[in-house]
């Protein structure tokens, strides 16, 4: 059994992919193909936005909004604590310091009252400058971005989409990586829209940070490639990601979020009053990059990891250690507990889930776990 089985979806688009890197490698325009713009133009038009900017990968995203913002040194940026090391390491990246904030405990996305919190705590202290939130749109459902919105105004923030996760969600007809003043999203192979490789976007409806983008991708380049307007760094989608991507796409719309929000589902059911299944909020819709379950506590998570491994079946911890215990961020201040993140990490278990996923597979994953829980419970 797959976690993610991409050779079953290379199987079901074969014919396309194959024809759209074959198209790539005979015209051997590897660096910006028209099916960079091409893709660019669709994915933008499918969130909403105005602009869509590709690049390398989905930390280069979030790093060149730092960088279209100005985020420097002496700047705070707040960063949810349960999240993927690159929604922190970006804000170091560019010599600002990230204060980490909780998340809740049915959705694992930002906790509005402890984001409050940690802003409230830096003002106290007057000795950083707050300037942007980032908020993480974690395993595939968005935040809560109603009310993240309202505290970005009050304090005056911008706020920052890490759509990673979170590509081809929705809270009601509104789709994910359109939520931020600015969003990112990754194409690492694994995420709801993955490419063969690195790849990632920005998400704006500002002209000027597009431009901004778009100079600072390559080279930071003014009319023409060889005139060169400030420092930038090099930072493309290739050609050929751009050519699998418009594919896997078409499917992800087509009939790859249905497909894995009926595997979720099927999960939902089996598992119900087993173990605790992740809450999507009413009126959200999640592409679900993962299926986390919760156990009473990290003995009993531990056990059932080693039962599924025993049975082949393949698990993960995402994520086994809060950001505020990394080592790379120690000598940051603590300016809000995280106890709910810190929880989180002892007693999650990200199960297989993929478009592809037969039934009789996701039945084998949820009477092991049923085994495992009537041994338990005499
Ligand atoms: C994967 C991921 C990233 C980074 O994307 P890359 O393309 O691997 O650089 C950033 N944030 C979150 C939440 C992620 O899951």
């Amino acid at each position: 059994m797959q976690f993610r089985d991409l050779k079953a979806q290379y199987q079901a688009l074969k014919k396309d992919i194959d024809k759209a890197i074959f198209e790539v490698v005979t015209d051997c325009n590897f660096i910006s193909g028209k099916q960079v713009e091409e893709l660019e133009k669709e994915l933008a038009d499918y969130t909403g936005m105005k602009h869509c900017i590709t690049c390398a990968n989905g930390t280069d995203a979030l790093s060149m909004m730092m960088m279209a913002w100005n985020i420097k040194a002496g700047d705070a940026v707040f960063v949810p604590d349960f999240t993927f090391f690159s929604s922190g390491e970006i804000v170091s990246f560019a010599g600002a310091t990230p204060v980490f904030y909780d998340v809740c405990r049915d959705t694992f996305n930002a906790d509005a009252q402890s984001l409050e919190r940690a802003i409230e705590a830096v003002r106290k202290e007057g000795k950083l400058i707050p300037k942007a939130i980032v908020v993480v749109d974690l395993f595939g459902q968005p935040a809560d971005y109603p009310n993240l919105r309202k505290i970005a105004d009050k304090y005056d923030l911008l706020l920052l989409e890490d759509g990673a996760q979170g590509f081809g969600g929705m809270i009601a007809e509104r789709r994910a990586c359109s939520f931020g003043d600015a969003a990112t999203t990754s194409f690492f192979p694994a995420k709801p829209l993955g490419c063969y490789g690195d790849g990632g976007a920005v998400f704006t409806n500002d002209d000027d940070t597009a431009d901004y983008l778009r100079s600072i991708r390559i080279h930071g380049k003014g009319d023409f490639k060889y005139d060169n307007v400030r420092i930038g760094w090099n930072s493309r989608l290739d050609t050929l990601q751009a050519a699998v991507l418009k594919v896997k796409f078409k499917a992800l719309i087509d009939y790859e979020l249905t497909a894995i929000n009926r595997v979720a589902n099927m999960y939902n059911v089996s598992l119900n009053g087993i173990v605790t299944t992740p809450t999507v909020k009413e009126g959200f819709y999640s592409s679900w990059a993962q299926y986390t379950i919760q156990l009473p506590d990290k003995k009993t998570r531990d056990e059932l990891q080693s039962v599924l491994r025993a049975e082949d079946i393949p698990s993960m911890i995402y994520y086994p250690k809060p950001m505020h215990k990394q080592l790379a961020f120690s000598g940051l201040n603590i300016y809000e507990e995280c106890p709910v993140t810190v929880a989180l990490c002892d007693t999650v278990l990200s199960l297989p889930i993929h478009p592809y996923m037969e039934e009789k597979d996701i039945e084998k994953v949820c009477q092991c776990i049923k085994d495992v829980n009537n041994k338990s419970t005499p």
